[in-house]
């Protein structure tokens, strides 16, 4: 990647200018490793190749899904381990978001149960001061120490906690657990969205713990190389076995599992609808195929249809949009072995319901499906606020 002068150089990676783009930068992985604040150091050859192939797959996936990330390209094979990203103001904060009690967090609380499942999600936030070991600090006390806005803290919290889970789904569906994540954020430092927060960083096999079936004695993660009694060639090479599984796996994370929707309207024209859950169906990438027929005066029609839809695509729902007339959606129904779902309701709702069914296989989906909801839930809650604005303290309160 062509790269300009040096700017930076972290534990593990490199930052470079880009020339003739200020606005970016390029990030480098290198082969070191370390733990315990910089106490433990090692070299392991590829390593940087590993961590950057994780990285940008973690951020491919997460800027799929529509979370704000500083990753734009890069950390494949050929990009000889660096990455293109936009340059940010970084926060100097750790956010950490745990699933289950490991770690850190079992070492404060010894009465947790280690192992167990953390429902909500916990978020925690430590100050990046490897001198003092990254002390803990409270919400409270990032804003009134300036560190970041309260406006910012509750977008860290959210963003942090959105990307835990989207990643949670990954490796759930490879059967591996994602017991906690850190992730570090930004404030794009100039050009399109200056100011506004990002997922930043790297976020590779570093920043988790993953234990596959759940089970501890199997992490595939860092935690392998802290916990080395001996650090030799031969521990250094388990370590690094490890971490290829990982990049290896994390290879599927962005790779979307393409699906169609064959939304059906029914008698009496419902071209409209048909457009309306299409559309519905568009802000979560999901291609439609759009027909109008009738079971009663085209059924000949409704079945070919079907039938060569089934014989076309591998992963099809259909959506019956039939304003009440219940014959389309049997005969459908009975033509097909895919999903037949209702549109006769609202058309955010049904394309809400098609994309949680591609979500059970697709984790880019189930990402975009999650940033809905939140979204959705998030403006249910702004309205609620501002029906509830504090009312102005009256005259005789101030002057008391
Ligand atoms: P803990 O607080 O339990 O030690 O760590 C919580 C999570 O944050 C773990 O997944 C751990 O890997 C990650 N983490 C904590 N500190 C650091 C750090 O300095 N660098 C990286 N890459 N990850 C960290």
């Amino acid at each position: 990647m062509n790269k300009g002068i040096e700017i930076a150089r972290g534990k593990t990676k490199i930052l470079y200018e880009h020339p003739g783009q200020p606005e970016m930068l390029v990030v480098k992985q290198t082969d070191r490793l370390s733990a315990g604040d910089g106490a433990r150091r090692s070299e392991i050859a590829g390593k940087g190749r590993l961590a950057a192939q994780t990285t940008s797959r973690v951020f491919r996936l997460l800027n799929l899904c529509g979370l704000p990330t500083h990753f734009v390209n890069g950390g494949e094979d050929d990009d000889d381990n660096e990455m293109l990203v936009r340059r940010c103001n970084m926060i100097p904060l750790e956010v950490v978001v745990r699933g289950v009690v490991a770690g850190s967090l079992a070492r404060r609380n010894p009465g947790l149960q280690r192992g167990g499942l953390l429902i909500p999600r916990m978020i925690e936030f430590f100050v990046k001061d490897d001198a003092n070991h990254d002390p803990q600090i409270a919400p409270d006390a990032i804003v009134s120490q300036g560190i970041a806005s309260a406006a910012e803290v509750s977008a860290m919290s959210e963003m942090a906690r959105l990307a835990f889970e989207i990643l949670a789904h990954a490796w759930r569906r490879r059967d591996v657990l994602l017991v906690d994540s850190k992730v570090e954020f930004g404030r794009i430092a100039s050009g399109d969205g200056k100011g506004s927060l990002v997922l930043a960083d790297v976020i590779d096999n570093d920043a988790w713990r993953i234990w596959p079936q759940g089970r501890e004695d199997r992490m595939l993660d860092k935690q392998v190389y802290r916990n080395l009694e001996t650090v030799d060639e031969e521990a250094l090479a388990r370590v690094k076995s490890a971490y290829e599984q990982v990049a290896e796996m994390v290879g599927g994370f962005p790779v979307m599992r393409s699906g169609t929707v064959a939304i059906f309207g029914g008698d009496g024209d419902q071209s409209e609808r048909v457009e309306r859950i299409a559309q519905a169906l568009g802000q979560y990438g999901l291609p439609a195929i759009r027909h109008v027929a009738s079971a009663s005066k085209t059924p000949g029609y409704v079945l070919q249809l079907a039938q060569q839809h089934d014989a076309t695509f591998p992963r099809l729902l259909y959506v019956a949009a039939s304003a009440g007339d219940a014959a389309l959606h049997a005969m459908l129904s009975s033509a097909t072995t895919n999903p037949v779902l209702n549109g006769d309701g609202d058309a955010d709702e049904a394309a809400l319901q098609c994309a949680k069914i591609f979500a059970l296989e697709d984790t880019v989906l189930f990402g975009r499906t999650l940033l809905v909801q939140t979204n959705a839930r998030s403006a249910v809650l702004h309205a609620d606020a501002a029906l509830n604005v504090p009312l102005p303290m009256p005259l005789n309160s101030q002057t008391a």
